[in-house]
């Protein structure tokens, strides 16, 4: 396994449920002792749990877009909101993985609180609940009241599969604790003879003898390893290094564009235009706002999540964060457009037809990869922004005690890009597809095309960001390519 983060610790303890096999879990942070508490995303210039990488995100916008980098992954460091990807999003997948054939991994993942009955599961591995009515802050309390004056239906189940609306967000969340994966999934395998984990190891790429996988190439990056190379031995690879860096060990690994690698002077071991490119995530705007009074500060709390409820649409959600940025990222200084320090209402669009193209510079593994969202870039998304900013300025209009700047962004006004940042949901770097798809980097049971024993189970291989956050449908996907990887390499 390359990478410990949110698919990484569900792949390594599912594929060690077999004590025949060995599984060693190669990862390039650390292993952290404690987990952050659930309202602090700890992402800050002095983490050691997360890394970031100047991104553009649209001509002349750029931006630090943070990503955890030790076990847990992202999963360790994000919002711990946790909804699934809507039934319609599979119809963008390949047919393998229609919104039936995935029901029976959501719900082996997770044990929901909350709700029961078919679309529910009770006793997987993450815990999953909603704060709602009382238990809910006084900012998600009175947007969930502006939301229904301005119209929205309420949704007080948002993997019930309805259309949207206002409502809790399921998290991950067990007592005071992020339910990441590796607290769900690794921690109670940590024991086993057959699971090994390696921290502090970056892999540099996959090792092939002709079109057959061998083994990796890995850098130690602890003091005493003073950047040691070896070679480590194995007979099936499963890429879970995130959305940033599993194109980045593939592309090292002679798997890419042929253009691209050949001018790297990388040999080409197969020719796949797909990695790096197409990717998609969603954009967000990030709308200042205040409250008259301070009522709401009751709200700022590190054991609060900093999402409890949200509005969605099939194309866009309105987040009412629960707290300043500043107040939850320590060190963090500015983001959209430097409204940190405030209160914000994410405006995301979550169905784009923009993509993004990752590209390496240098086959130097040190070297972070060059990354464009090309975020806006197409009329239907621009039109999908300045849609949902006025539907945000009808809830902020509709919000009691609430001051903030007009923003409708209809007719002929330009977009406020000042405010633009995004969800850090990237998906799709090395996509899924089926035959036929030239873009496809892996087919339906994830395995890389054109070479054998070489798998990509996380975000990268989801086809298209789905339109919720991406985690639990990452952690699904790594439920099922368990399964695959299993069957596959036994
Ligand atoms: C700040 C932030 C907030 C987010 N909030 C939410 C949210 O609230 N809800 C939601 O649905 N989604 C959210 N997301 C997105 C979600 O967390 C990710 O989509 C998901 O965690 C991705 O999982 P992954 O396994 O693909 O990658 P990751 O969890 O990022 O794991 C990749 C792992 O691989 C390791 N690695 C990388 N390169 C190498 C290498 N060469 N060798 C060895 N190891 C390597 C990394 O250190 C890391 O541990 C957020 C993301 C971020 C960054």
């Amino acid at each position: 396994m390359v990478g410990g983060g949110s698919a990484g610790c569900v792949l390594a303890a599912r594929l060690s449920d077999d004590p025949a096999r060995h599984v060693l879990l190669v990862e390039a942070g650390e292993d952290p002792a404690t987990p952050a508490p659930i309202g602090r995303l700890p992402l800050g210039p002095t983490s050691t749990v997360a890394t970031s990488y100047e991104v553009e995100l649209t001509e002349g916008r750029s931006a630090f877009v943070p990503r955890g980098s030790a076990v847990g992954g992202s999963g360790a460091v994000n919002g711990a909101y946790f909804v699934r990807a809507t039934d319609a999003d599979f119809a963008r997948w390949p047919a393998a993985w229609s919104a039936d054939a995935v029901l029976p991994y959501f719900r082996r993942v997770e044990r929901d609180l909350d709700f029961t009955g078919p679309r529910h599961g009770a006793d997987g591995p993450v815990t999953v609940r909603r704060v709602a009515g009382d238990a809910a802050g006084a900012v998600t309390r009175s947007f969930a009241d502006a939301a229904r004056a301005a119209g929205w239906p309420a949704e007080p189940d948002k993997n019930a599969g309805g259309a949207g609306g206002v409502g809790p967000v399921p998290l991950n969340v067990d007592g005071d604790r992020r339910a990441s994966t590796a607290h769900a999934y690794l921690d109670p395998a940590r024991g086993r003879a057959n699971l090994e984990i390696r921290t502090h190891t970056r892999v540099d790429r996959v090792v092939f003898r002709g079109d057959t996988v061998v083994g990796v190439d890995v850098v130690d990056g602890t003091e005493a390893g003073h950047g040691a190379r070896q070679t480590v031995r194995a007979s099936t690879v499963v890429l879970c290094a995130g959305a940033f860096e599993t194109p980045c060990v593939l592309l090292r690994s002679g798997l890419g564009p042929a253009d691209e690698l050949t001018a790297l002077s990388i040999p080409v071991t197969n020719d796949l235009p797909g990695v790096g490119r197409g990717f998609t995530d969603h954009p967000e705007l990030l709308v200042p706002y205040a409250f008259d009074t301070g009522a709401h500060a009751e709200s700022f709390s590190p054991a609060r999540a900093l999402l409890e409820a949200c509005a969605n649409t099939p194309e866009f959600e309105l987040r009412p964060y629960t707290a300043p940025f500043a107040r939850s990222i320590e060190g963090l200084e500015s983001i959209g457009g430097g409204v940190a320090a405030g209160l914000g209402l994410g405006v995301a669009l979550m169905r784009t037809d923009s993509t993004g193209t990752l590209a390496l510079d240098s086959a130097d593994p040190t070297v972070p990869p060059r990354v464009r969202y090309g975020y806006l870039r197409t009329a239907h998304d621009r039109a999908c922004a300045a849609a949902a900013l006025d539907a945000a300025h009808d809830v902020l209009a509709a919000w009691r005690g609430v001051r903030f700047d007009p923003i409708r962004a209809g007719g002929a006004a330009p977009l406020p890009l000042e405010l633009l940042g995004t969800s850090q949901h990237m998906c799709g770097s090395a996509r899924m597809g089926g035959v036929g798809d030239p873009g496809a980097v892996v087919d339906e049971r994830c395995a890389v095309r054109g070479v054998r024993g070489l798998f990509v189970a996380d975000a990268s291989a989801i086809p298209v960001a789905p339109s919720r956050g991406p985690h639990a449908t990452v952690v699904m996907l790594a439920e099922r390519a368990a399964e695959f990887v299993s069957s596959l390499s036994a």
